[in-house]
């Protein structure tokens, strides 16, 4: 895909949705970490369901250190892959409290030794919560770069990369929140909804439908 399209499409997307925000409930940088760490292969509304209610009772490492395992997996546990996100989010808040206190650090290495953080937990956080130009590639946008053509690449990594370099400064606080609403809502997995989407005179992908 050459410059101009892509330009054209970020134009769009932009006009269409000047100022994007994740779906996931939050209100402090903690809150943002937690929720992005629970929200690994689940959705950001079962995500919220459980926080909606922790985050009244327990939203700071000491409060939810105080919940324990146990406490915690009882808000949790209706998120997938509760046991071990209630095991991280415990050794992670002990973490914050230890060498942090009790902030969370606006680092990339300090925020990838998180358990359960990882590049893309990172890069969510340090884009949403501190403003920075990271792109979090996750699998909506990982599908949507490649069947657009916009940024291609055969692994999360690869994609990143592409889109760091294509993406003009201005756009790239904003990018990956574009993209990612354009994955779920409209450029879905099994069949996206070509004939209803705002950037199907660019797109390059083969199969377009008619929905
Ligand atoms: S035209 Fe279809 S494939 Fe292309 S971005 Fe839109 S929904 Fe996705």
């Amino acid at each position: 895909m050459n410059k101009d399209k892509r330009l054209q499409i970020l134009t769009r997307l932009r006009d269409d949705n000047p100022n994007p925000q994740t779906e996931l409930n939050w209100s402090t940088p903690f809150e943002l970490l937690i929720a992005v760490l629970l929200s690994a292969q689940a959705t950001d509304v079962s995500v919220n369901k459980a926080t909606d209610k922790l985050y009244p009772v327990a939203n700071t490492p000491q409060s939810i250190l105080d919940l324990g395992v146990e406490g915690l997996t009882e808000y949790i546990k209706t998120i997938g892959l509760f046991n071990s996100k209630a095991k991280n989010t415990i050794k992670t808040c002990q973490i914050l409290l230890e060498k942090h206190n009790g902030e969370v650090p606006e680092d990339r290495a300090a925020l990838e030794a998180l358990p359960g953080v990882g590049r893309k937990t990172a890069n969510v956080v340090l884009n949403t919560a501190f403003g920075w130009p990271t792109i979090a590639v996750d699998t909506h946008i990982y599908r949507v770069s490649n069947r657009t053509k916009f940024a291609m690449g055969k692994t999360v990594d690869d994609v990143e990369e592409k889109l760091l370099k294509v993406v003009p400064r201005e756009f790239k606080l904003d990018v990956h929140h574009w993209l990612i609403l354009h994955g779920r809502y409209t450029c879905v997995a099994r069949k996206p909804r070509c004939g209803s989407c705002l950037i199907e005179d660019l797109c390059e992908f083969k199969d377009k439908t008619e929905v």
